[in-house]
């Protein structure tokens, strides 16, 4: 199908890139790598008449890693993550969930920003997001603002960003070494978006007992959550057969997914209990 028309602007600074949208008055769009709002423009979901290009803006494409942890610029892309090692020490469990994100080609150009904004419920980078408890950094015209991820996504598709923001870059808090993790994703071939997916971590205290854990699902409701009744499970217990079974179950009665084209609620409500399962025995398994 044909594009709608649109004007096209390809700006070299966030300020720039900013004043656009705001001068465009929701009108405007940023255009990432296209993954997303290319077919959207295509099947008439959204029709900007002007697209922001943020291919040019430099300062959007760092990966930062320092002792507090771990900050991707927005328009670093999934194989940027991928092929940078030092990832795989600061942020094991961000690496396993992009090596879940949809096919080569669509890695080579789909963006951290894009996947942020573009709120797929069913998608990796919200859902580790909300896991890690991560800080979104959003810039407009009035200034800069941190959102808690937990509150960035809104709904489907739907985010905190006001027309004349972008989203700058996401920062992860430091990942300890030693720490225990695991994702599981189940999806009809590799490279679809997860029917359902467990996100969790947890550290350990001298007795090998779990402290401080994290357990997020994807793909089991309007967007992604973390699994606070699951979390309180774990901690304070050895993560063995009976814990992990306890929050199998735990997992499946705390969400209540609908049912779609592609799966019933109660499917995905046992399948977010055996995703969480999985997701413990690796991370017991170290
Ligand atoms: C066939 C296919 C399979 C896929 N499978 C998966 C999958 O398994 N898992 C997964 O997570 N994703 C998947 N994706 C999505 C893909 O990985 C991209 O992350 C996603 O489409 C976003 O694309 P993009 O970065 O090119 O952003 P774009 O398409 O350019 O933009 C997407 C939206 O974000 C907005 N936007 C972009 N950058 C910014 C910014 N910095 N600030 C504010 N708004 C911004 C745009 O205006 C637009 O609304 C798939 C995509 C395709 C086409």
């Amino acid at each position: 199908m044909k594009l709608p028309p649109f004007e096209y602007i390809c700006p070299a600074s966030i300020a720039e890139a900013v004043a656009l949208l705001a001068a465009h008055d929701g009108e405007a769009k940023p255009l990432a790598g296209g993954q997303s709002l290319v077919p959207m423009l295509a099947f008439r979901v959204a029709a900007p008449s002007l697209l922001v290009d943020l291919r040019k803006v430099s300062e959007l494409r760092q990966i930062r890693i320092a002792d507090d942890g771990v900050a991707l610029g927005a328009m670093v892309r999934w194989r940027d993550i991928l092929e940078d090692a030092r990832l795989l020490q600061a942020h094991p469990l961000l690496v396993a969930a992009v090596g879940h994100v949809a096919h080569y080609q669509i890695r080579n150009r789909g963006t951290v920003g894009g996947s942020l904004a573009h709120a797929d419920p069913a998608a990796e980078l919200p859902g580790i997001a909300v896991t890690c408890a991560a800080k979104i950094v959003v810039v407009g015209q009035a200034g800069a603002r941190v959102l808690a991820a937990e509150d960035f996504f809104r709904g489907p598709l739907t985010t905190a960003l006001t027309p004349d923001e972008i989203i700058t870059e996401i920062r992860f808090p430091a990942w300890p070494a030693r720490r225990r993790f695991g994702f599981v994703e189940f999806a009809r071939r590799r490279g679809d978006f997860a029917l359902a997916a467990a996100a969790l971590f947890y550290d350990q205290d001298d007795d090998g007992k779990a402290v401080g854990s994290h357990v997020g699902a994807i793909g089991v409701a309007d967007r992604p959550l973390r699994l606070t009744a699951v979390e309180q499970v774990l901690n304070g217990n050895i993560v063995a057969a009976a814990t992990i079974a306890k929050a199998e179950a735990t997992a499946s009665a705390a969400v209540d997914p609908p049912d779609d084209i592609h799966a019933t609620g109660r499917y995905r409500k046992t399948l977010i209990g055996v995703m969480v399962e999985r997701a413990l025995r690796r991370a017991a398994a170290g």
